[in-house]
């Protein structure tokens, strides 16, 4: 009876519902904004037809819209309205756009207290402690440190600490990723006890047995890689000296990497299968697929309130299914709908021994852009031994697909970071393109971005196995 009550009601409402207008803005998602830019766009969908300050608003199929206004200065009130056979559904969103204040941050001329004398000793106390070339996260990233290196200090502004070293740029670190630092008459001494060279099924190893950890970089440079070690005591002089290491790298295009194991300097070079199958290239390959998003992140949401995750999630099923029925070793951080951290899915990768890490994305563009000026198809990378992986699925996907290409992008992400594996991120497409919307919707479209993925992967592996000296 109680449920009989139930149902009519709902009947009712939703015929209640139905007989009125309506109008879904999803973005932008507050009424209130501050948007600094000439332009911006409202995204969203209706039953009627919709009007932005009284201009009609382009339609697309289901009565889905993406829309770009002008800003002026100031406070711009705009009145978004649907009909439905006379029936009015309207909003009022306030965006205001402030004029741009002139910056004077210039990143040449850093001013900070320095430590008059002695040594100021601390260490790092997790991973991932980046070290910076600038006092703010606009410096570039020299190298991401891992828990208890060692460091010393010259100088300090605002947050950041400058590491006492002699490098041709300025480093810097945030003070929480340190220790409390403390004072030292003078800095401890680091020796290499010894260097010891070896390799198993996946890296070969050059391991820097240390009394204890000390700050490193690790550059590559064409077909170079240059480890440096800062403030090893010279056993000789006893001066403390930077030592370079210069690791002649036969597989540009493969993953390196460099981490503590205790105080052992563990630096790993990736190798290629001794055999690797013409028609089967991918056969033995490890590879980690990585879904972008998932949970309560929900990445980018489409026009119809279509969700980033789940349209990355289908991709990279489809393509793991894919890449295993081809031989390869596949993990992955995620096959459902869940919460997963960026350094659990680096972390899951490297756990794994990945040769290559795929990352899947579609893309959007922040509120205060055009979405009708860019778009197209993005693969990006980080680090110069993913760039030619880049580029090879960049050019099949815009080929496979028709679609624009957009091109590879030098782009720092948790997920292209990582110097090991080989990392790409790919932006399949945008979300708030309507186009391109349409195409991500389908999912004939998606399984054709596994597919192409897949045939990008057995040509870079085709062409590691050419190129091998
Ligand atoms: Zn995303």
């Amino acid at each position: 009876m109680i449920r009989n009550i139930l149902i009519t009601l709902s009947l009712l409402l939703s015929f209640g519902l139905y007989s009125y207008a309506y109008v879904d803005i999803v973005y932008p998602s507050d009424k209130n904004l501050t948007i600094n830019s000439d332009v911006m766009f409202f995204s969203g969908n209706t039953d009627g037809s919709v009007t932005i300050n009284s201009t009609p608003v382009k339609l697309w199929e289901n009565k889905f819209f993406v829309h770009t206004i002008p800003l002026n200065y100031g406070k711009n009130i705009i009145k978004v309205t649907s009909d439905k056979n006379g029936k009015i559904d309207e909003k009022i969103y306030t965006v205001t756009r402030n004029k741009p204040i002139k910056s004077n941050s210039s990143k040449s001329e850093i001013q900070y207290v320095s430590f008059p004398d002695g040594v100021l000793y601390s260490k790092t106390v997790k991973n991932n402690s980046t070290i910076r070339d600038y006092p703010s996260t606009k410096g570039n990233r020299i190298i991401d440190l891992p828990k208890d290196v060692i460091l010393y200090f010259e100088g300090k502004k605002g947050d950041y600490y400058k590491i006492k070293e002699i490098s041709d740029t300025q480093l810097w670190i945030h003070k929480s990723n340190i220790e409390n630092p403390v004072k030292l008459e003078s800095k401890l001494k680091t020796v290499i006890k010894n260097i010891e060279t070896c390799s198993d099924k996946h890296y070969n190893y050059k391991k820097f047995y240390l009394s204890f950890p000390v700050m490193y970089t690790l550059k590559q440079t064409d077909n170079k890689l240059k480890l440096t070690l800062f403030g090893i005591s010279d056993e000789k002089t006893q001066d403390t000296v930077n030592r370079e290491f210069i690791f002649d790298y036969n597989f540009p295009q493969l993953g390196y990497d460099c981490y503590y194991d205790g105080s052992t300097l563990v630096f790993k070079m990736a190798k290629l299968p001794e055999y690797i199958d013409e028609v089967h290239p991918l056969n033995g390959i490890n590879i980690f697929v990585d879904a972008g998003h998932g949970g309560e992140d929900k990445g980018t949401i489409g026009p119809e309130r279509i969700y980033e995750k789940d349209i990355n999630l289908d991709i990279a099923l489809d393509l793991i299914d894919m890449l295993k029925s081809a031989g390869a070793n596949v993990s992955y951080s995620r096959s459902h709908d869940t919460k997963v951290g960026l350094y659990d899915r680096v972390e899951s990768a490297k756990k794994n021994n990945a040769l290559i890490s795929i990352s899947i994305h579609c893309n959007s563009l922040p509120l205060g852009k055009n979405p009708y000026e860019k778009h197209g198809t993005e693969v990006h990378y980080y680090n110069d031994n993913a760039k030619i992986l880049a580029d090879i699925i960049n050019k099949n996907m815009a080929n496979d697909l028709s679609i624009k290409l957009n091109g590879i992008h030098k782009s720092s992400f948790a997920l292209t970071r990582p110097t090991n594996p080989v990392s790409v991120l790919i932006e399949t497409a945008y979300m708030i393109y309507p186009s391109e919307y349409i195409l991500l919707k389908n999912k004939y479209f998606r399984k054709n971005v596994a597919k192409s993925v897949k045939k990008s992967l057995e040509e870079y592996i085709l062409f590691l196995r050419n190129n091998k000296s």
